[in-house]
């Protein structure tokens, strides 16, 4: 019955784009199916990215206060939202910030502002942060998101010293307005084309969970293949209180398997990185998920905590994979293979007056 999995995987390796019909067989595989819809993507992953994970860092220069009204997003305009705000940090913080990352094990810092887009200011001090940075960690790997850019922007980001420039398509063109109303796809579509044409990587994305139907992710995942984004980043919406979505858990962590399964397929050489909602939504498919995807963020989103960086990296080994970029198993040299903990002694339940962990 699942063979058909497999049969896809082997049409896609051998150079056949996958169909509407395809991509939504996989979405809509049942729970009987799940581990054949991960083998599949799985083969096509291991003949792509072997067994390496991406790991990269975020860093918010500036957080919060945006005008834009972006539905999901916990620093739009009217966000009761308690997140942290503040405007642009100063540069030797964003060095230091980006810096804790790389010892983390991180190889690509990506460094975002919230804003419908930069002055050609903000660039410029974007462009001085990028050039430090590199000054001191000249393999780091940077990508910069800073909204919607006007002529000229990407160029200079991209002479300063950025690699790629992210910006995310977030869901299909045909449910946009239902989620944003103070910009349009097509100024999303537009960034993302003066960034590939200036020669920058394009970064390029979507978050799932937004009210979408099945078609509309397929949707958006064809048209970040048709648009060549060379990394697509699959968030799971992190549903904040006093945003318009507050509420909103539509996603199982089966069904986010399936999304990145489907992204894998649909986009077989492309970098599929988990992104934000990673551990709320995938919780104990986590590991399987790496199976499938080949990049992860370490530690915190732009404005939310991730889990322990330390318990990324540990997920990573544990997986059987090595951080892409990393000599070893491990990221950092000083860390062992597995952490090893003397096991906790039981003091509660039988035998104790303290109640059971039931
Ligand atoms: S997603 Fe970006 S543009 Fe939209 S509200 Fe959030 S920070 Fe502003």
């Amino acid at each position: 019955m699942t063979r058909r999995f497999d049969d896809l995987a082997d049409a896609v390796l051998a150079g056949t784009p996958v169909t509407t019909d395809d991509a939504l067989d996989v979405l809509r595989a049942t729970d009987d199916e799940l581990l054949a819809v991960v083998a599949a993507a799985a083969r096509l992953r291991r003949k792509h990215f072997g067994n390496t994970v991406k790991v990269n860092y975020l860093v918010n220069l500036k957080s919060g206060l945006c005008p834009e009204d972006c539905h999901y997003c916990s620093q739009r305009l009217g966000s009761q939202a308690d997140i942290l705000k503040y405007t642009w940090l100063k540069p030797d913080e964003a060095i230091e910030q980006a810096s804790a990352g790389l010892r983390g094990g991180a190889t690509r810092i990506c460094m975002v502002s919230s804003g419908r887009g930069p002055t050609d200011r903000d660039v410029e001090r974007v462009a001085g942060m990028v050039g430090a940075l590199k000054q001191e960690h000249p393999d780091v790997e940077v990508c910069a998101c800073l909204g919607l850019l006007k002529d000229g922007q990407a160029e200079r980001l991209r002479d300063a010293g950025v690699d790629a420039y992210n910006h995310n398509i977030n869901t299909a063109e045909s449910h946009h307005d239902d989620i944003v109303t103070s910009h349009t796809y097509a100024d999303r579509v537009d960034t993302v084309t003066k960034a590939k044409d200036a020669g920058l990587s394009p970064c390029s994305g979507l978050i799932a969970g937004l009210g979408e139907t099945d078609e509309q992710l397929v949707e958006a995942l064809f048209a970040l293949r048709e648009l060549g984004s060379d990394s697509i980043p699959v968030n799971f919406l992190m549903p904040f209180d006093g945003t318009p979505l507050e509420g909103t858990w539509d996603l199982t962590p089966g069904r986010c398997l399936r999304i990145l399964a489907m992204a894998r397929i649909a986009c077989p050489d492309k970098e599929i990185r988990i992104a934000g909602g990673r551990e709320m939504h995938l919780r104990s498919l986590q590991g399987l998920a790496l199976h499938v995807a080949n990049s992860i963020f370490l530690g915190d989103y732009l404005t939310s905590e991730g889990q322990a960086a330390e318990a990324d990296l540990e997920l990573i080994r544990d997986n059987g994979f090595v951080v892409l970029g990393a000599d070893g198993p491990s990221a950092d040299p000083a860390r062992p293979a597995a952490t090893t903990h003397d096991p906790a002694k039981r003091r509660r339940g039988a035998g104790t007056d303290l109640p059971a962990n039931a």
